[in-house]
């Protein structure tokens, strides 16, 4: 049985009526059980878990300091092309938008990580869009051997493949792939994505399972907030984490929370979810679960970034720029999206230390592997 038959016993509708009807005295029983459960995770997203804001945030950052210490593994985006096949209504690499496309040759892709070195990254991330002909297996099995020298954790946020594709790069040395669902509300998604192979929303939540049945390191969950009711989409989300951590059991995961930002030509967000509520969702994330990484993207503003990365963040991003070939030539391509937080690593580095934690370039070395 994969996800999507899981998926399937629930209503969006009721599973929002659910979360809605959850109380003070629900939120102070899911504060004090030892293990939570996802009626609690419901609570704690709930509107009725507010005013216990503060209480959330203490706990959920004391459970983190537990588990991952007192620091936060760095990591950076190398966008390799934005030529995609597929019309998403949020993204301005969308193929109905009419900009200039590119994918970075190998000795671009080479410029790019001698910049990314030098900042002392050693976790890259590997973006594309979604072009399966110039952008796909052949193209991602060269990328993996030419930079695998230079990391020693690779990540990519890249179109869903086949379990037999991941299979083949692993072993080239892909550590993690993130695979975010964009929203779980059925027909929402249809709209958001008309065209392309991304419309296809069955193919996109069995990904995880694929990549589960290939023995990934790590795999990254997460939906783009302001799509629909963030609050909903969330259990969504949790309820994908609880089944696949039961299934896979020796894969890790994490959870991201990209907040819908502007581009050119952009879609505005069709639910707004305030700083307040992200901190909401980040301290539920971590009551619910002591084990899954929770990672945020230069998306969220510097002073929102500065705040929140003692509440329960374990990886966070810095300098990224979301165009190919961006770190390395001065000329601007279009970004998939304005970046919020534009301070250089170095200054990012600063901040995480005046607050007491140790910045990590590598958790991980493939000499273990
Ligand atoms: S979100 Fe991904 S698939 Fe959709 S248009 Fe952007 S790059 Fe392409």
């Amino acid at each position: 049985m994969g996800f999507n038959e899981v998926f399937e016993q629930y209503s969006w509708d009721e599973v929002k009526q659910g979360i809605y009807a959850k109380t003070g005295a629900d939120v102070e029983q899911a504060l004090v059980k030892p293990v939570r459960d996802l009626e609690d995770f419901k609570a704690l997203i709930s509107p009725a878990a507010m005013p216990y804001l503060e209480q959330m945030a203490q706990l959920s950052q004391q459970l983190t300091q537990k588990r991952f210490g007192k620091t936060l593994q760095l990591y950076i985006p190398l966008y390799l092309s934005n030529e995609c096949q597929n019309i998403c209504t949020y993204c301005g690499f969308s193929l109905d938008n009419p900009i200039p496309r590119t994918t970075l040759t190998h000795e671009q892709i080479l410029k790019e990580v001698e910049v990314i070195k030098g900042y002392g990254y050693d976790h890259v991330l590997l973006v594309t869009g979604e072009a399966n002909k110039t952008v796909g297996v052949p193209y991602f099995k060269n990328v993996l051997q030419l930079i695998r020298p230079y990391f020693s954790h690779i990540s990519m946020e890249v179109q869903p493949l086949d379990q037999h594709d991941y299979e083949e790069l692993v072993p080239l040395g892909l550590n993690t792939v993130l695979v975010y669902q964009e929203t779980y509300h059925q027909e929402d998604y249809k709209k958001h994505h008309p065209k392309g192979k991304k419309s296809n929303f069955q193919y996109r939540i069995e990904t995880p399972d694929r990549l589960g049945q290939a023995g990934i390191h790590k795999i990254g969950l997460g939906v783009l907030i302001g799509l629909e009711d963030w609050r909903t989409d969330s259990f969504f989300t949790a309820l994908h984490l609880s089944y696949l951590e039961k299934k896979y059991w020796q894969t890790k995961y994490s959870i991201s929370f990209p907040r819908l930002r502007p581009f050119s030509g952009g879609l505005p967000p069709k639910v707004e979810m305030n700083d307040r509520e992200l901190v909401q969702l980040i301290c539920a994330y971590r009551i619910f679960n002591e084990e899954v990484e929770l990672s945020m993207s230069t998306r969220e503003s510097q002073t929102f970034r500065n705040n929140v990365v003692k509440l329960g963040i374990t990886s966070i991003s810095a300098g990224s720029k979301t165009d190919p070939g961006g770190y390395a030539s001065q000329e601007k391509a279009l970004e998939q999206f304005e970046i919020s937080d534009e301070r250089t690593p170095a200054e990012i580095i600063r901040m995480i230390r005046s607050q007491g934690y140790e910045a990590v370039w590598k958790d991980w070395d493939s000499v273990l592997s």
